[in-house]
């Protein structure tokens, strides 16, 4: 048997690094991580030997002319499984070493009680690992809720939980390694590691679905604290003419921008019934109803979006969820909100929308997993 050790710190930074960045040169890395390039040699050996990087191809650099071969990660040399586990189902998508989605599938729950869920998660993974040659590495699953240490669940309204140890669970299930999270705080270190504006020090996320949901990244950190998975950005004050949300609040974040509360208005105007993807498409069309809901949830979004960088002091902000659709209809409105509520003067605030709905809270969940397989990671000595 190979003789393993952990990696170093600084190894598992380099891996951090190539990972975000990369292909990314041995000049750009020394800087970034303060190595010398013999302990960078040193140090991405093993991750070289185990077939972790690559070397890309050799590009010429600077004026010297001196030839580079910057490293990369291997992408396809391992997959990961997502889930997003939500009151109705479980979603989830098989994905490379950069959490790009490579298959997805759909899980309906039986019930709410976690063998239900354990099963119907379990299944949904046995049917992806099927449809793909390489060993699964590691299962991260979100959930709208609290999670500690990303193994208990303490909290999960959608499914009335309190403290159940779902990664040991699943793991007993599966036996793979499961990095439990909260959803919202899965999908931001998906945009930090993985998305459009990857390697950002600072930005903030608006995800617009079931429910609204914030996430930070301040220094190059997700910022989590005991009570992220309250969803306290929900709660925002946007409208006092709004309608109401669940705890009572007029015209807060929920109550103008989540979905079910946006086809309500506009099923109580009409007096039947209406779905999300119906509330847009009469919104595009001029339904004066229906622009009249979508127009106070861009107004909401851009007032929401204007407080976040006033506060926050980020000039980007990712938008996603699985309502992120409302975008089309109101982008424009919700820009015009925003510059209104700003500075003149302030660094315009940057809008990067990741529209591919549940399929980003999934890889939101197997980014987690990435994570800590890295946090895991043995090689050869
Ligand atoms: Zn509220």
């Amino acid at each position: 048997m190979e003789r393993q050790v952990y990696v170093s710190d600084s190894g598992r930074e380099l891996a951090r690094e190539v990972l975000i960045h990369g292909p990314i040169s041995r000049a750009e890395l020394g800087r970034r991580l303060g190595l010398s390039p013999a302990s960078l040699t040193r140090l991405s050996k093993p991750f070289l030997d185990r077939g972790w990087f690559i070397e890309a191809a050799e590009t010429v650099q600077g004026a010297t002319g001196r030839p580079a071969k910057p490293l990369d990660v291997q992408v396809d040399s391992r997959r990961f499984v997502g889930v997003k586990v939500t009151g109705e189902s479980a979603f989830g998508v098989i994905t490379d070493l950069r959490a790009g989605a490579l298959g997805q599938g759909e899980r309906s729950l039986a019930g709410h009680d976690v063998d239900a869920v354990v099963e119907a998660v379990s299944d949904l993974v046995a049917g992806l690992r099927d449809g793909d040659g390489v060993e699964v590495s590691g299962l991260g699953v979100s959930i709208g809720g609290n999670v500690a240490d990303q193994r208990v669940v303490t909290r999960a309204p959608f499914l009335g939980w309190r403290n159940i140890a779902l990664a040991d669970r699943l793991e007993r299930e599966l036996g793979i390694p499961v990095t439990v999270e909260n959803d919202v705080t899965a999908l931001t270190t998906a945009e930090q590691w993985f998305g459009a504006v990857r390697g950002r020090p600072a930005f903030a996320v608006v995800t617009i679905g079931a429910g609204v949901g914030y996430g930070l990244v301040m220094h190059d950190r997700v910022v989590t604290t005991a009570d992220s998975g309250l969803g306290l950005g929900g709660h925002l004050p946007l409208d006092p003419n709004g309608p109401l949300c669940l705890d009572g609040h007029r015209g807060c974040s929920t109550a103008m921008l989540a979905i079910p509360s946006i086809t309500l208005q506009l099923g109580i105007a009409l007096g039947r019934e209406v779905d999300y993807d119906e509330v847009l498409r009469l919104a595009e069309s001029g339904h004066p109803l229906a622009v009249s809901v979508t127009s106070a949830a861009g107004r909401a979004l851009g007032r929401m979006m204007a407080t976040i960088a006033n506060i926050a002091m980020v000039d980007t902000i990712v938008l996603s969820g699985e309502g992120v659709a409302l975008w089309n209809a109101i982008g424009d409105l919700a820009l015009a909100t925003l510059a209104e509520d700003r500075d003149p003067d302030a660094t315009p605030v940057e809008i990067n929308v990741d529209d591919a709905g549940f399929v980003s809270w999934a890889r939101g969940a197997a980014a987690v997993a990435i994570q800590a397989a890295l946090g895991r990671l043995r090689l050869p000595a």
